[in-house]
C-alpha cells in the first residue's frame, strides 16, 4: 500500500497539502489536546489556518461531553471556536436520532448507557429519555428488579431507542434493563465504539465496552455514530455543506480517524504522532488504514510564514 507523505519541516510540501484543502476535521484527543493539556503551537496553527480561510470543525468520539460543555473545555484551554465548529458522537447521536430515526411518541425514548453529555445533547434535540444518570440506576440488582424486569412491569413502555456511550456507571440492573428493551424490538445505537481511550499514559475502556456486551447477549450489533462511522460523515456533511474532496481528516488513530476520512472519500487524511498510532501500526502488513500524510504533531503544519 502507498505509504503517506511526511511533512514536518517540508514548507513547500505543507503548502501545497494546505492549498488541497478548504476544511479542515480535526479529532480531538490526541492531535489537539491529551486530557487537560494542550499541545504546543495549536492556537498558533489554528489561527493560521483561519487566517488562510479554511474552516476548522473539531470531531471527537468522547460522548461524555455535550457541544456546549465541550466549548467551556476548548475555552478553558485558550482555544478560540464556538458551538457550531464542535462535532461530538453525543451530538452525532442526538442528531441521527431526531433527523433519520423520527421515532413518534409514545414510543420515542431513549434508554441512555451513558453520562451527561448525552443528557444534555438529547435534551437540545428534544428527545425523551430514560437511565442515564439517573440515580436510581446506580444500585445493585433487588429480587423486585429481577421480578419486574422480567415482567415488564419496571420497563418503560415507550422507550424505542437504547444508545451506548461510554457509562462510567455500569452495572448489571442498567444492563438488564436495556437487553430487555433490545428483546422488545428498541433500535440499538452506540455514540461510538473506541475499544480504549487514552489517559494519564494509559489506557481505559472505551464507549466499546458498553455496547458490545450488549451485542452478545442479543446477537445484535449497534449502529454505530461516531468515528468511523459514515452516518457521521453524513451529518457533517449535511450540517456544513462541505465538498468532501477538499476535506481533510485529521487524527491519531487509524481505526476511527484515518479510517473516517479514507472511508468518507475525503481528499486528504492526515495522522499526527502526538496520540495513541505510530509509524509502525501503518507499516504492518494488517494495517487498518494508512493516512496520506502525517507529521510529528498539529503545529508542524502550523510552521510556515502567516499571509
Ligand atoms: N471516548 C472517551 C470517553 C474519551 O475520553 C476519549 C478521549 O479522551 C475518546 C473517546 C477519544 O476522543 P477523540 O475522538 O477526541 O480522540
Ligand atoms: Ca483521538
Amino acid at each position: 500500500m502507498a505509504q503517506p507523505k511526511y511533512l514536518t519541516g517540508d514548507i513547500a510540501a505543507i503548502n501545497e497539502f494546505l492549498d488541497r484543502f478548504d476544511v479542515f476535521l480535526l479529532d480531538c484527543d490526541g492531535v489537539i489536546w491529551s486530557g487537560d493539556h494542550v499541545f504546543e503551537g495549536v492556537v498558533e496553527t489554528l489561527e493560521l489556518l483561519r487566517s488562510r480561510g479554511k474552516k476548522t470543525v473539531f470531531v471527537t468520539n468522547n460522548s461524555t461531553k455535550s457541544r456546549e460543555e465541550y466549548l467551556k473545555k476548548f475555552t478553558g484551554l485558550g482555544i478560540p471556536t464556538n458551538t457550531e465548529e464542535i462535532f461530538g458522537s453525543a451530538y452525532s447521536s442526538a442528531i441521527y436520532i431526531s433527523r433519520i430515526l423520527k421515532q413518534e411518541a409514545p414510543r420515542n425514548k431513549v434508554f441512555v448507557l451513558g453520562e451527561a453529555g448525552i443528557e444534555n445533547e438529547l435534551r437540545s434535540e428534544n428527545i425523551p429519555f430514560v437511565g442515564g444518570t439517573d440515580p436510581s440506576f446506580r444500585r445493585d440488582i433487588t429480587p423486585e428488579d429481577w421480578t419486574g424486569i422480567a415482567d415488564g412491569s419496571l420497563l418503560d413502555p415507550d422507550v424505542g431507542c437504547v444508545l451506548a456511550g461510554l457509562d462510567l456507571h455500569i452495572n448489571y440492573l442498567k444492563l438488564s434493563h436495556a437487553l430487555q428493551y433490545l428483546r422488545r424490538g428498541a433500535v440499538f445505537l452506540a455514540t461510538n465504539v473506541d475499544s480504549t481511550f487514552p489517559m494519564n499514559h494509559n489506557f481505559f475502556p472505551g464507549a466499546g465496552s458498553i455496547s458490545f456486551p450488549l451485542a452478545y447477549m442479543t446477537g445484535q450489533q449497534p449502529l454505530a455514530l461516531g468515528k468511523p462511522s459514515q452516518a457521521m460523515m453524513d451529518a457533517i456533511e449535511g450540517k456544513f455543506q462541505l465538498d468532501r474532496a477538499r476535506t481533510c481528516m485529521v487524527g491519531d488513530r487509524l481505526n476511527t480517524d484515518i479510517k473516517f476520512g479514507i472511508e468518507g472519500k475525503l481528499g486528504g487524511t492526515l495522522a499526527v504522532l502526538t496520540g495513541v498510532n505510530k509509524q509502525a501500526d501503518w507499516e504492518a502488513a494488517d494495517a487498518v488504514a494508512v493516512p496520506a500524510f502525517y507529521v510529528d504533531k498539529l503545529s508542524d503544519i502550523g510552521a510556515v510564514a502567516h499571509d
